[in-house]
């Protein structure tokens, strides 16, 4: 079955076929780290992570090369830096390890590569000066500018042309640019603030060149996948393409886009309660403090409980929806964990494969609800006669299940363990002892002491389940 994904570039959903099977590439703007990330950054990393499970599957572990950026120059970067008083390493340094606790908490895995702007300065001015070389960027005051002009497939991404967006400018206009949307590959630092050495004076790089640059550095051109949130498609897609086909002087070939990257994908925006998260507004929610509240899973459900090219409200009634659904589906698996899940053979995927729904574009929704599909499954199962047969189908319908959690990221945790999660650490601990208590009793016979212990654990609302391998228990919902 084809892999379907959605091209912004074309406009529509194209069959994917990688460059090389054996390395398949892609690349996905990754956080700037000034600040604490916002539930909104995490849709992408959460999606691509999806993405990436999926092609590890489809073209093997080994086979699929992802690369996740870390902006750690930019202008946010050192505004912080001076108002704290601090280099800027300080502060990129503890905002990254920040997003990758929160990344690890969203089960989100690490990428491949993690370049650093800081680390690539010499692949960004060798870039800029291959621009220049091709008559594609000019210097001036300090500056180095790429000229849009030159490029003819300028706007092919965001479908704008460029007459249209000289006439609705809101760009900077200064005096050292041709064309208003001329954009800046190397500028003069202000003094106080980082600079690195450049042909064209000290200073440091615009925003999208680094992206580019570390693209061909890091993976080489040209990539099969690029992904980011949509707000990315213009300028920074647009002109990373620009930079990327101009550094190799093939501006002017019949598709000069394809010389950079082959798919681009963006995820729709997410909105908090229905209204644009915004700090001005004072309506922001950071993923840190989300993720420290509430379990990751959760946080990961609800985000792709939307198809990732839709926009996404983020609500209360979401995440108790996502919660609700996660606590039902480990319930199942705990109430059959003494039934293995099957390994399924290879050619019966061919005939009901689950993951079928993510092969049409990532449909998320889709892969939930053929989730729920097997669990309803399951549940009738449950009840059938006879039970090795049954058992039998359960094992089957299981493993699919499973399968299709795995792409997602979700029911990772021991189901025990996850049901227990609403526990203080007081409550397990008094439960723990108990049931060791009772075992004891029960030990001894002493039947009065035993009951004494159950009448206990059940005014805890705790249900235990003895097993083969001793009791587990879980609070009663
Ligand atoms: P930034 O750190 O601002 O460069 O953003 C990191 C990533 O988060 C980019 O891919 C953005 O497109 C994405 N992003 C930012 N805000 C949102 C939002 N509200 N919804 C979805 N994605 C977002
Ligand atoms: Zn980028």
């Amino acid at each position: 079955m084809p892999l379907v994904l959605h091209d912004t570039l074309t406009r529509s959903k194209r069959v994917f076929e990688p460059r090389d099977e054996k390395r398949v590439t892609l690349y996905v703007c990754g956080p700037t780290v000034y600040d604490f990330a916002h539930i909104g950054n995490a849709r992408p990393p959460v999606v691509f992570d999806v993405l990436v499970r999926l092609l590890r599957r489809r073209y093997g572990a080994g086979h699929v090369v992802y690369a996740r950026n870390v902006t750690d120059v930019d202008d946010k970067i050192n505004a912080k830096a001076a108002k704290e008083g601090v280099p800027i390493g300080e502060i990129t340094a503890r905002y990254e390890a920040a997003y990758l606790e929160d990344m690890t908490r969203l089960n989100v895995a690490p990428p491949d590569i993690a370049p650093h702007v800081t680390d690539h300065m010499d692949a960004i001015v060798a870039q800029i000066g291959a621009i220049l070389d091709h008559g594609c960027a000019y210097a001036a005051e300090g500056h180095v500018l790429f000229d849009v002009s030159a490029y003819q497939a300028y706007g092919a991404l965001s479908g704008r042309n460029l007459d249209d967006m000289i006439a609705g400018a809101r760009v900077e206009v200064a005096p050292y640019k041709k064309n208003p949307h001329d954009f800046v590959l190397w500028k003069p630092s202000k003094p106080g603030e980082p600079e690195w050495p450049s042909p064209w004076g000290p200073g440091r790089p615009g925003w999208h060149i680094e992206c580019s640059a570390m693209i061909e550095q890091v993976l080489g051109l040209p990539i099969d996948i690029h992904g980011g949130g949509i707000d990315l498609a213009f300028p920074h897609h647009e002109n990373e393409i620009a930079q990327g086909v101009c550094a190799h002087g093939h501006a002017h070939g019949e598709r000069p886009q394809d010389e950079y990257a082959r798919y681009w994908m963006h995820n729709g925006f997410l909105t908090l309660d229905a209204e644009k998260m915004s700090k001005s507004l004072g309506n922001v929610l950071l993923l840190h403090d989300l993720v420290q509240a509430i379990p990751g899973e959760v946080v990961r459900w609800a985000l792709l409980s939307a198809h990732y090219r839709q926009p996404l409200d983020w609500t209360q009634s979401l995440l108790e929806q996502s919660k609700k659904n996660l606590d039902k589906l480990y319930g199942l698996l705990d109430r059959t964990q003494h039934i293995p899940s099957r390994r399924l053979h290879p050619d019966e995927h061919e005939a009901t494969d689950p993951t079928q729904p993510l092969l049409d574009d990532l449909n998320t929704p889709g892969a939930i609800a053929r989730i729920f599909a097997y669990a309803r499954e399951i549940e009738t199962l449950l009840a059938k006669q006879p039970r090795e047969v049954a058992d039998a189908a359960i094992a089957d319908a299981k493993a699919r299940l499973l399968e299709l959690a795995n792409l997602l990221g979700v029911l990772q945790s021991d189901p025990a363990e996850w049901l227990k999660g609403d526990v203080s650490d007081a409550l397990a601990a008094e439960v723990e002892a108990l049931i060791q208590q009772r075992a004891a009793a029960r030990a001894e016979k002493n039947w009065a002491e035993a009951d004494r212990i159950r009448d206990r654990l059940a005014e805890l609302n705790v249900e235990v389940m003895d097993g083969a391998e001793g009791a587990r228990w879980r609070l009663r919902s």
